[in-house]
């Protein structure tokens, strides 16, 4: 039996799309991961965020 390649293992940067290095996985450096990371952030809170209140759009019908 061949021992079947991890299925993570072989995943490219998502960011630029080389090859993850180990500390770094999926990313492949420190920067990627930071891009994504912030890209990430970015699409779901604000940098500066300024809560200006939880306007809960509760339409319990
Ligand atoms: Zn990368």
């Amino acid at each position: 039996m061949t021992m079947p390649p991890p299925a993570n293992s072989n995943k490219p940067c998502p960011i630029c799309g080389k090859p993850p290095a180990d500390p770094y996985r999926p990313f492949c450096s420190s920067r990627c991961a930071d891009l994504d990371l912030h890209r990430w952030l970015g699409g779901v809170y604000r940098v500066e965020t300024s809560e200006v209140g939880d306007e809960k759009d509760d339409s319990g019908v």
